[in-house]
């Protein structure tokens, strides 16, 4: 843990009006959650782009429901690191305004945070493709273990999908309103992510100051003012230490 560079984040943070926190992946990988691109992540099993795509789920369902949603099955039974603590007490403080999320596991909501844009949709619930009925998850889940591919709608026959924004689907209105929030805040902080997913990866591009949090180099670590390339929960702990011991001074 480099030390200076702790403070050089807690510094920014302070004298910043307006924050917001960028997370992907690598936030959850604390709670057991695999990531896309880590040597233990889901690309070492099959290709997430092909498995989480919204035209296999349409046009070869057994293979969805084989592959990507094994990757949105189990999120909703999972816990809160001390990362997301982290991040929700910050906001608590004041020290940051929300969050924007590429995780669909609910952990950010589940550790007390509550301004969240969740750009790409969230495992809680799933919506019928004809007649927009809504259902928890666990209405999708019951159906598929019974082997019912795909699952269908009680109400109208329709398919039913997952909530989650995959790769072939249109962004959420939420992922405009993340846009704004950036846009006219002065500092964005990302944790976790190799930002290599677009939409999302050019929010950095709209921030005036950076902070990257991740423990492998991103494409934005060029053009950022602090980098610290390490563990997300030790990290966000630290930072927020050292933004509670500023205060108190
Ligand atoms: P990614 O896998 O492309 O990148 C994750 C990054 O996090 C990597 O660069 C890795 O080095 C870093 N990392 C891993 N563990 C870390 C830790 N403990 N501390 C700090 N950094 C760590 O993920 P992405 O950029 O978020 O893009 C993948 C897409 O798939 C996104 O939409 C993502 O949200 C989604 N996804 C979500 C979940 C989830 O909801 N938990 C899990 C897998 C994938």
């Amino acid at each position: 843990m480099n030390q200076s560079l702790i403070n050089q984040a807690a510094e920014l943070i302070k004298t910043s009006r307006g924050v917001y926190v960028l997370t992907g992946a690598g936030m959850s990988t604390e709670s057991g959650i695999p990531d896309f691109r880590s040597d233990s992540g889901y690309y070492a099993k099959f290709d997430p782009v092909q498995a989480l795509n919204v035209d296999v789920m349409l046009g070869n369902p057994k293979r969805f429901y084989a592959e990507g949603y094994e990757i949105l099955k189990d999120l909703n039974n999972r816990e809160p690191n001390d990362g997301h603590r982290a991040l929700a007490d910050m906001e608590r403080q004041g020290f940051i305004q929300g969050i924007i999320t590429q995780n669909i596991d609910n952990l950010h909501a589940k550790a007390g945070s509550r301004t969240i844009f969740e750009v790409h949709g969230e495992t809680r619930g799933v919506h019928c493709l004809a007649c927009g009925v809504e259902a928890p998850f666990k209405v999708l889940a019951e159906k598929v273990d019974s082997g019912e591919i795909p699952p269908r709608c009680d109400v109208c026959g329709g398919v039913l999908r997952s909530n989650v924004v995959m790769f072939g689907d249109a962004m959420p209105d939420t992922f405009a309103q993340a846009v704004e929030a950036v846009t006219h805040s002065e500092l964005l902080i990302v944790v976790g992510s190799s930002l290599s997913v677009s939409p999302v990866n050019f929010l950095p591009r709209y921030a005036k100051h950076l902070i990257i949090i991740n423990k492998t180099p991103t494409p934005a670590d060029r053009f950022s003012d602090v980098v610290i390339h390490d563990g997300a929960g030790e990290t966000l702990c630290a930072v927020y230490r050292a933004l509670s011991e500023g205060y108190h001074d």
